[in-house]
């Protein structure tokens, strides 16, 4: 959707997904749902420049987790961590995130995007704890690389098709839920901000730094979503936030199911998480556009 104003654009998207037939039209209403888009667009063109700086960011839950899949989920897989070049190499068993963290792989929930019976690989789908209470616990694994390291594949050796060679790739990457209300956490942040909808991002995908264009962000104010704001990027490394991560809400989320992930080739993959509170997190106010590599 594009919406104008005074030679202004602004534009929103959304989309949905499954593994189901067209029955999957009937979960969401097209005409509300598309409203709820277009209203995005709407209420951007309005929005103020961003806000520049180090400041409390709440990230929305369902597709916010795009952030963990890009800036920490890649560096999970057993072929990065087994070349060194990965942030967790050599970490299981220790220390890694914030000890309310719990992180999953799981290729298993049904009709979701990003499930599979089996992989490409014959190995079936499986649920993999990452990370469980901060504790790195699992990577992700394909065959070539479990077999290397005598052990069992967690059935994510992936293709985008018979010309591609398989690869660990993940599925459904999440953090698992939380305990905190999802009000609590906005109301808990006197000046911050909230990202609502991200967009395209680049992320090194072995050491986890990462930029995210945000397309809906609003300021928070005394514990309140105040004013809309455009062009702000979120720019920090996926393993120093998942250690800052002190609140994580009750609403945990997949996203709609739209979701590819790039890694060379494609993948269908679905990211979800609660609503989380990171406590600082750099915050890019100019109006520059990021694109590139969106990753999913
Ligand atoms: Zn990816």
């Amino acid at each position: 959707m594009t919406a104008k104003k005074n030679g202004t654009l602004q534009r929103s998207s959304s989309g949905i997904g499954a593994q189901s037939g067209l029955e999957l039209l009937d979960s969401q209403d097209p005409v509300v749902f598309a409203e709820e888009v277009a209203q995005a667009a709407v209420r951007m063109l309005d929005a103020r420049p961003a806000p520049a700086g180090e400041m409390t960011v709440v990230i929305i839950n369902g597709w916010g987790g795009v952030l963990f899949h890009e800036a920490c989920g890649h560096a999970l897989e057993a072929d990065f961590v087994a070349k060194g070049t990965s942030i967790y190499s050599g970490l299981v068993g220790e220390k890694v995130a914030s000890p309310i963290i719990t992180a999953i792989d799981d290729g298993t929930i049904p009709k979701r995007r990003g499930s599979l019976r089996f992989d490409d690989e014959g190995t079936p789908s499986s649920r993999t704890v990452l990370i469980e209470n901060g504790v790195l616990k699992d990577y992700i694994w394909d065959l070539k690389e479990s077999r290397r390291a005598g052990r069992e594949s967690t059935g994510n050796g992936r293709r985008e098709t018979f010309r591609h060679m398989p690869m660990p790739r993940m599925t459904k990457p999440y953090i698992d839920v939380g305990t905190h209300d999802p009000e609590e956490i906005i109301r808990s942040v006197k000046r911050g901000f909230y990202a609502k909808q991200i967009g395209g991002g680049q992320a090194d995908f072995a050491r986890g730094d990462f930029v995210f264009s945000v397309t809906e962000g609003y300021l928070i104010e005394d514990g309140r979503i105040t004013a809309p704001v455009r062009g702000a990027t979120l720019m920090g490394n996926g393993p120093q936030v998942l250690k800052q991560i002190d609140m994580i809400g009750t609403d945990f989320a997949l996203d709609l199911g739209r979701g590819r992930c790039g890694k060379g080739q494609w993948a269908r993959v679905s990211v979800g998480q609660p609503t989380v509170r990171v406590p600082r997190l750099m915050v890019g106010g100019t109006d520059r556009e990021i694109s590139g590599q969106i990753g999913v």
